[in-house]
């Protein structure tokens, strides 16, 4: 018989752990991304989770201690660099394209189809046919829509769903370990660090790029700042050419002057050990920030997976676990429905959904306490404890909640 086929829209995270778990389940799987070359290289650190390397595992693909920088707490410091609380918390931080290289490793190669941007699709009770701007279609028994906040998928399905600013900008950088001050190594490589000034700066190590090389470890910082959508944001997409890009913009074309002022403005309201962060990052990343949470997941035979259907904000530092976890969702339901495919992604949805729900208002919880007079009744305490949080939450199992 046949192998079910399944089209997968989108070959980041989510796209590629679907496809490597559908693989392993005997479906025939082909992955159509619309980037022509690899992302890798383009993405930066990222909190990780026990249920991510669970997924991995399941995937063949083998985890070792270089996966993850560890932490041993949480600490915020003041505008004079003095710690004002420490919360010792357990944290793996890993980075975005070693976990991106894996998951393309274990896809062979002629399941994945770069350049191939989705332009729409339609089903019927049998099949799903996708239609791309290059004018070639495809066809199969599964569509899943893996193509992240803006995604093509969702607006043919769910065009009144759209992503919701958050009011501020994250400004981001990555400074490699042999640039990062000796004298701060400890602070920045076994802890993550908090500022509180005009909204949140914080730090977190990043681990090396692959696992042969020992000794390199990245740190990044982010600093989230309120900005306003309709005047200042633009203007900030705007290149030195005077052309705006909308409401991003690629690093290069970022101004100098913006650059010159994050620089100066991080001098004068953080404290000195991030600020050295900002000063040697090569080329900060500026990116609006957007939360996103859509009624339904599945539709017949098409179905939403990780940011595509709900994005939330990243402090809660959950965005890749939670789509390896939608993706294994999607895989046991197909394996339990027995074929019968509409049955097996209604289960998918009633299962991730509230999931998806419950790290969107999470997300909106901690973007809430950018503003100082919004500050939970713990104060730094609260704030430290659930920012990117696994494990337990006021007195909620957050890993639990997720699988
Ligand atoms: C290059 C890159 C770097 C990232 N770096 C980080 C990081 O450092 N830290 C972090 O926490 N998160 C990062 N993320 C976000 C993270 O991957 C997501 O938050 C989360 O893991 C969910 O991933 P996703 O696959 O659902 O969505 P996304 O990662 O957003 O991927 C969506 C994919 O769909 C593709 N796509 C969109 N529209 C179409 C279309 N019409 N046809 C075909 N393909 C389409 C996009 O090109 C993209 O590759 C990054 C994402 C990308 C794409």
């Amino acid at each position: 018989m046949d192998r079910p086929r399944a089209l997968v829209i989108g070959g980041s995270v989510g796209g590629l752990f679907a496809a490597n778990l559908l693989r392993a389940i005997g479906w025939e799987v082909t992955v159509f991304e619309r980037a022509r070359g690899d992302l890798a290289g383009r993405g930066a650190g990222l909190g990780i989770h026990e249920e991510l390397f669970a997924v991995m595992r399941r995937i063949g693909i083998r985890i070792d201690d270089s996966i993850g920088v560890e932490v041993r707490s949480r600490i915020a410091l003041d505008r004079s660099g003095s710690i004002v609380c420490e919360v010792p918390l357990r944290g793996v931080f890993s980075a975005w394209d070693r976990i991106y290289r894996a998951l393309r490793k274990a896809l062979p190669a002629q399941c994945h189809r770069p350049g191939m941007q989705l332009e729409r699709f339609e089903q019927d009770a049998w099949s799903v046919t996708a239609h791309f701007a290059d004018g070639s279609r495809a066809e199969g028994e599964l569509l899943i829509g893996a193509d992240g906040v803006r995604s093509t998928v969702r607006r043919q399905l769910m065009p009144e769903v759209e992503p919701r600013y958050a009011g501020y900008v994250d400004w981001r950088g990555v400074v490699e370990e042999g640039d990062v001050p000796a004298a701060l190594h400890d602070l920045m490589f076994h802890h993550m660090t908090f500022c509180f000034a005009e909204g949140q700066a914080a730090s977190i190590p990043i681990a090396p790029e692959d696992d042969t090389r020992q000794c390199a470890r990245r740190c990044q910082f982010v600093w989230c700042r309120p900005v306003d959508y309709e005047i200042t944001l633009p203007l900030m997409c705007t290149d030195a050419s005077g052309r705006c890009h909308g409401i991003s913009i690629p690093p290069p074309l970022i101004r100098p002057e913006l650059i010159r002022d994050l620089k100066e403005s991080a001098q004068a309201r953080l404290a000195p050990q991030i600020v050295a962060l900002v000063a040697r990052a090569a080329q900060p990343i500026l990116q609006a920030i957007f939360d996103l949470e859509s009624p339904r997941m599945a539709f017949g035979r098409v179905v939403l997976l990780g940011d595509a259907a709900f994005t939330a904000r990243p402090h809660v530092g959950m965005g890749v676990t939670k789509a390896a976890l939608d993706a294994q969702g999607l895989a046991d339901a197909l394996v339990a429905s027995g074929g019968d495919v509409a049955g097996a992604l209604a289960c998918y949805d009633r299962e991730r959904r509230p999931v998806g729900s419950l790290l969107v208002a999470r997300g909106r919880r901690l973007g809430a306490y950018l503003d100082a007079q919004r500050r939970p009744p713990g104060g730094l305490r609260t704030i430290l404890r659930e920012w990117g949080a696994a494990g337990v939450i006021d007195g909620e199992p957050i890993g639990a909640a997720l699988a």
